[in-house]
Formats: C-alpha cells, sequence, structure tokens
C-alpha cells in the first residue's frame, strides 16, 4: 500500500531543490533590484533560446501573456480572435480583456484544434487564430499556419501547458507569430507564484509587449500607448532559471509515466486515453483518459484516495460568464461530448514508480 497519491505536488521538487530556491531567493534580496533586473532578463533570454524564438518578454501570468501578446498584435475591440471551448477560462477570458471577440471552432478527437473547421470561421474581422496546445501536444500547425498566411492573420500559440512540446521537430513558442507560456506552479516549469512570458521571433512585436507590460513605457515615465502593469518579478526569474535546465529531464520522467499508463489501459474497452499525434512530442502537462462511467472511477480513484481532475468539466461556451457570446449547448458537438468523458490520473515527474502501479491497479480494478 502507497499513501495518498496527489494529482500534483510541488513539495518534493521542493525538498531536491530547496538549498537552490533559497540561495537564488536570496541572491535576488541582496542584489537591490526587484523589479525588471538582471534576472528576469536572463531568463527571458534563457526562455526563448530554449525553444528556438528570438526573443521574450517575462509578464505575471500566462493569462496576461495573452492578454498582452494580442495587445501587441493590434487586438482591440470588435477584432475577432478564432479559438477552442475547450480550453482553460483564461486563454477565453484574455482576448475579452484585450477588448477581442472569441469565436469558437470545435476540436477532433486529439481534442486539439479541428483545423478543417478554422476556415469557415475567418470573417472580415479576424484578427488573431490562437489554438491552445492543449494537455501538452501542439495542434497541428503546420496548416494553420498556412491558412492564417493566407489570410494575412497571424497565429498565435497558447503554449501555457506544452512548454519543451515539439511539432515536426519544432518547439512550442517558436512556429507562430507569438505564443504565451504560463509559470503558474502546476505547469511544465512552475514558478513558486504567478508568472508567464511571450515568445516571438518578431523584434516588434517584442517592444510593444515589453511597452504594454510596463504602463505604455518605451521610456521611463513617458507612455507612448495606453498599457498596464504585468512584470515577471526577481524572485520568480531566478527559480524559474535554476529550474528551466531541468525541465528535459522533467519531460522525461512525465513521457515515462505515460507510457507506462498507455501500455497498462491499453485494451480496456470503456476507457480510452487521448494520446499523442505522431507529428510530434507531448509533454504531458496532463494525463487524459476518456472513460464511459467517469463519474463512477473518478469516485473509487477517490476512495482509494487517488487524486484525479477534469480538465475541462465545461465547454467555455455553455458558461454563464460567456453566454452572451450567443453559442448554446450542441454548437461543438465534439468539444461537449469530451467534457463529459474525459478525466486525468496524476502525473508529475517526482511521483514514483510504485505510485503510478497504484493508480493503474485501482483503475483496473473499476473498469
Ligand atoms: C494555465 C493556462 C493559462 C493561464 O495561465 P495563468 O498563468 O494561470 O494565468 C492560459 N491558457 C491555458 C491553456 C492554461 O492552461
Amino acid at each position: 500500500m502507497t499513501g495518498p497519491i496527489p494529482s500534483w505536488s510541488y513539495l518534493a521538487e521542493y525538498e531536491e531543490l530547496r538549498e537552490q530556491v533559497l540561495a537564488a531567493c536570496d541572491r535576488v534580496f541582496r542584489s537591490g533590484r526587484l523589479i525588471l533586473g538582471e534576472e528576469g532578463k536572463a531568463f527571458e533570454a534563457e526562455l526563448a533560446a530554449s525553444a528556438g524564438a528570438r526573443g521574450g518578454v517575462g509578464v505575471n501570468s500566462g493569462t496576461d501573456a495573452i492578454v498582452i501578446a494580442l495587445g501587441a498584435l493590434g487586438v482591440g475591440a470588435g477584432d475577432e480572435v478564432i479559438t477552442v471551448p475547450n480550453t482553460a477560462v483564461p486563454s477565453v477570458a484574455a482576448i475579452v480583456t484585450a477588448g477581442g471577440t472569441p469565436v469558437f471552432v470545435d476540436v477532433g478527437e486529439d481534442c486539439l484544434i479541428d483545423v478543417g473547421k478554422v476556415e469557415a470561421a475567418i470573417t472580415p474581422r479576424t484578427r488573431a487564430i490562437m489554438p491552445v496546445h492543449l494537455y501538452g501536444q501542439m495542434a497541428d500547425m503546420d496548416p494553420l499556419l498556412e491558412i492564417g498566411q493566407r489570410h494575412g492573420i497571424p497565429v498565435l500559440e497558447d503554449a501555457a501547458q506544452a512548454q519543451g512540446a515539439t511539432y515536426k521537430g519544432r518547439t512550442a513558442g517558436a512556429l507562430g507569430a507569438a505564443a504565451t507560456f504560463s509559470f503558474y506552479p502546476t505547469k511544465i516549469l512552475g514558478g513558486y507564484g504567478d508568472g508567464g512570458a511571450i515568445l516571438s521571433d518578431d523584434e516588434t512585436l517584442l517592444a510593444a509587449a515589453r511597452s504594454l507590460r510596463f504602463y505604455g513605457m518605451e521610456t521611463v515615465y513617458y507612455a507612448e500607448r495606453h498599457g498596464y502593469n504585468s512584470r515577471l518579478d526577481e524572485l520568480q526569474a531566478a527559480i524559474l532559471r535554476l529550474k528551466l535546465p531541468l525541465v528535459e529531464g522533467w519531460i522525461a520522467r512525465r513521457r515515462a509515466i505515460a507510457a507506462r499508463y498507455d501500455a497498462a489501459l491499453a485494451g480496456l474497452n470503456s476507457l480510452r486515453p487521448v494520446g499523442e499525434n505522431d507529428y510530434g512530442r507531448h509533454v504531458y502537462h496532463l494525463y487524459v483518459i476518456e472513460a464511459d462511467d467517469r463519474e463512477r472511477l473518478m469516485a473509487k480513484l477517490g476512495e482509494a484516495g487517488i487524486g484525479t481532475g477534469i480538465s475541462y468539466k465545461w465547454p467555455i461556451h455553455t458558461m454563464r460568464g460567456y453566454a452572451h457570446l450567443g453559442y448554446g449547448a450542441g454548437a461543438f458537438p465534439v468539444a461537449e461530448r469530451k467534457a463529459e468523458r474525459i478525466m486525468n490520473l496524476p502525473i508529475f515527474p517526482q511521483l514514483a514508480d510504485e505510485q503510478v502501479e497504484r493508480v493503474i491497479e485501482v483503475v483496473r480494478a473499476n473498469v
């Protein structure tokens, strides 16, 4: 028997990294600079290099990264942004905060944007296409980039869940006009607090993002544009810098856990892993299965002390907060069907082999 198995925890990681984390904090506190200093600048460069992008801009959260990237792309009042309804609320909240109107298209069986449905959603007011690399797997980018190019519409990657994921050998963050990341603690590269970043190859876009996160200023105390305050602080940047080189090893561990789940759960007929497309590397921010009787399986796992979750239970267009967008239930049948069947099993790098085996044992006993 093992003890309770959480769906996610950073505590074991902290025990491994404690001395380095505390040393990084001390370095920042003694530097005399807490905001927009050398740690943030170095982290932006190191993050961009890790994804093969020209530059990066650190901000307060993944949500702000989207708001600011859309602003830097020129999205404003009345502009439409195409995205998916089965995503984290912040993907859509950020579009509305930027002044835009979310326009949804349904997803495919892989829970990612159905590229074949994108073109029909384009109107003269479409100003961006924002695929979400959900669960840690990239959307099918080549056809999306081709559609974007043909219509003169930039593609913004919501890569909050997909740090280090690849598509035909290219890393998330280096394909579209820009990509946004979240350092929310549960993410692939999690901070010890909130944080986010924008990566891009476009110097003009990066400069606009840098200004938007800093009250619209380029020169101190002079606003070039209407801006905002959203900065990645030095403390988070210093912690993220020490974690960044460890991400590849953690992704390998996540993939090993996912491969074990895949093998052990294959062939069960009331359950199906969402799985990995052959065009890239899934980083398994989440390990998601579809189950015929999800509520019962989650209850049984819960009784055994095993944490689960649903990402996400309600497609955005069915939520009260977004009813004003005017979509009703039934508008996106694949996303709605997935939302009734999906659930996630525990996955994080410090999850031990015997914990993985215990999860498998309880799942197999209850399907
Ligand atoms: C986490 C997440 C965000 C928002 O990031 P925060 O740092 O929590 O603001 C946006 N999009 C997706 C897909 C996410 O998973």
